[in-house]
C-alpha cells in the first residue's frame, strides 16, 4: 500500500531546504527530484522506495497539497476506489471513494486545544546535557527515579 505523488498537484513545498513529506516520512522514503533528473518532475516529490513504505499515511496527511496518495492493495480498496485524508488546524477530513463512484465523506476532530499551544516541556526542569548518555529520562528523578515494578498497576483487560 506504498504512496505516490500526483505530480500535477506536488509544488514541491516551494523549494524549502526540506519538503513536508521528507521531513515527516519516519522511513526516509520521500525525496524532492530538484531538477528531474530521476523522474521527469522537476520541483516535485516521490517515494523513492515504495517497497519499503509502512503505510503510515503520514505523508499523506502532511502534504499542503493533498497531493500525495495510498495505492491501496486491491482486495482492501478495489481498483478505482481510494481512502483519501485532508487535515484541517482541527478536524481531519476522510473521503472514501468507492469504485462505482460513490462518495462517503467522515470528519473526526483531532485536537482539544488551539494548534501550536501546547508546550510539552512546560514545568519539566532543564534537560542535563552532561547526562546525555546515563539511563534514564530528562526528568526521571522529578518522577522520584527507578522503583519497583507495582503488578497492581497493570492494565488488566
Ligand atoms: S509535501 Fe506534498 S507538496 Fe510538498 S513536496 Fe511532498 S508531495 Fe509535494
Ligand atoms: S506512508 Fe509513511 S512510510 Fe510510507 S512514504 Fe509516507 S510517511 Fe513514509
Amino acid at each position: 500500500m506504498p504512496t505516490f505523488v500526483r505530480t500535477e498537484k506536488c509544488d514541491g513545498c516551494k523549494d524549502q531546504d526540506r519538503t513536508a513529506c521528507m521531513y515527516i516520512c519516519p522511513h526516509d522514503l520521500m525525496k524532492l527530484d530538484k531538477y528531474g533528473s530521476e523522474t521527469g518532475h522537476a520541483m516535485m516529490a516521490y517515494n523513492q522506495e515504495p517497497e519499503q513504505c509502512w503505510e503510515c499515511y503520514a505523508c499523506v496527511k502532511i502534504c499542503p497539497q493533498n497531493a500525495v496518495e495510498c495505492r491501496h492493495y486491491a482486495d482492501v480498496v478495489p481498483l478505482g476506489g481510494s481512502v483519501q485524508p485532508l487535515r484541517g488546524t482541527d478536524s481531519i477530513m476522510w473521503t472514501i471513494k468507492f469504485r462505482n463512484g460513490t462518495m462517503k465523506r467522515f470528519k473526526f476532530p483531532i485536537r482539544t486545544t488551539v494548534e501550536g499551544s501546547i508546550d510539552p516541556y512546560a514545568g519539566k526542569p532543564e534537560a542535563d546535557m552532561a547526562k546525555i548518555e546515563d539511563n534514564g529520562f530528562f526528568n526521571h528523578m522529578e518522577q522520584k527515579g527507578y522503583r519497583a515494578g507495582d503488578r497492581s498497576e497493570l492494565i488488566k483487560l
